[in-house]
């Protein structure tokens, strides 16, 4: 057994990054805006919209978090306290917090089985009936794209504009992921991107929002820059937030880019090994996208014990104990966000997806410092806890 460590997913460095850097100090651009923004911001709405005409209009504003892209696009959106807005269930928190930011209340809506992603049907029931309580539409919808795998974006889209609200694409986990040709991140009216130290590339910390024109853009940016007016002086007319991207982050961001499609390539790679080696392992399954064309990025490979074998008395918290044991990092799938006592009094849509889900479910290692061997003792390790 190796002693090193097998982490869920590390930040890897290209090499390139520390040039970006240099330069910034030469030129002393230490501050939230300069050339390795303005050289990030391009080379992400390069990767989003290259062979795809459709999204050519596209515009990215890089930021401090994918939490404050998730923010700026609810403010975007047009969200004002007091009002609702719908968020999936199963997700980390910070896709639903930017909501109570904002002053206005999260109504969440359960996922269906086959992408662990927003159900479109609960989701249209559910807007129904918030009008009928309320009187009120909800005034945005958070569909998320978790572990990278897409969610159902046509039907929640069509559903989105049958009732006339904006989306806003939490893409955080989903940068490389592909539906019907389409970068996620570009497929809701809004779209957030996370470039926190686990995903797929870093910043260190930082996000972008997705924006559809230049004009919405420079509206982000405004808010991001604390809402200063077109003044002499400071004037303001908003509440502003200081949540623009450094130039030194930026650098990273520039150098990360370089080998973002080998981080996607490797991800999918170790996705690829996983599913072959668990197939025919009984008690267990490998989440595998599963729709035609459509493609996760594989951000975290995630698998789940059979009904069969939580009722032989196996449970994947145990199963993540083995692992640490012998010196890989596992985690349980997302708690959903119904079941978090920080939102109890939040209306919620359930079927009973995401809490199965949560109850069976792992996260393994993936990345570019996981290797073939890693996924072979990794795989060994839960054939034998199955075969217990
Ligand atoms: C990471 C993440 C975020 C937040 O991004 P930060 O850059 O950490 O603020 C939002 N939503 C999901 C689903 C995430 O995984």
């Amino acid at each position: 057994m190796s002693t090193r460590r097998i982490l869920l997913c590390m930040a890897h460095m290209s090499g390139n990054e520390m040039k970006y850097i240099d330069e910034a100090f030469a030129d002393n651009w230490v501050v939230p805006l300069g050339p390795n923004v303005d050289g990030f911001e391009a080379d992400l709405q390069q990767f989003l919209s290259h062979d795809d005409p459709s999204r050519s209009h596209i515009r990215v504003a890089a930021v401090s978090a994918g939490t404050a892209a998730i923010h700026l696009g609810l403010i975007l959106a047009g969200v004002k306290a007091g009002d609702e807005v719908i968020c999936q269930s199963f997700t980390f928190s910070a896709s639903a917090n930017p909501i109570v930011y904002q002053g206005a209340s999260p109504v969440f809506v359960d996922s269906e089985p086959g992408t662990w992603n927003m159900d479109p049907d609960l989701l249209d029931r559910a807007i129904a009936d918030r009008i009928a309580v309320t009187g009120h539409r909800p005034a945005a919808i958070v569909p998320v794209h978790l572990y990278g795998m897409p969610a159902r974006m046509d039907e929640i889209n069509a559903i989105a504009a049958r009732w006339g609200i904006p989306v806003v694409e939490d893409a955080a986990e989903a940068l490389g992921s592909t539906y019907h040709g389409h970068a996620c991140g570009t497929l809701g009216t809004y779209g957030a991107l996370s470039f926190n130290g686990n995903k797929m590339i870093t910043t260190s910390g930082g996000g972008a929002l997705v924006c559809p024109d230049d004009e919405s853009r420079a509206r982000a940016i405004f808010f991001a820059t604390q809402a200063r007016e077109a003044y002499p002086y400071y004037q303001h007319e908003h509440i502003g937030y200081n949540y623009r991207m450094s130039n030194i982050c930026a650098g990273i961001g520039r150098g990360q880019m370089t080998i973002l499609d080998e981080h996607i390539a490797h991800h999918r790679h170790l996705a690829g090994l996983y599913a072959s080696m668990l197939a025919d392992v009984d008690g267990i399954e490998y989440h595998t996208c599963p729709m035609e064309d459509a493609e996760s990025n594989y951000w975290l490979s995630t698998i789940t014990l059979t009904p069969d074998a939580i009722a032989r008395g196996l449970d994947p918290d145990t199963l993540r104990q083995r692992l640490a044991a012998i010196g890989v990092e596992s985690r349980l799938l997302w708690k959903p966000m119904h079941l978090q006592p920080v939102f109890a009094s939040a209306p919620a849509y359930v079927n009973g997806v995401s809490e199965d889900l949560f109850a069976r479910g792992l996260c393994l290692p993936s990345g570019p410092w996981v290797t073939d061997d890693d996924i072979l003792t990794i795989v060994n390790e839960i054939k034998l806890y199955l075969a217990r």
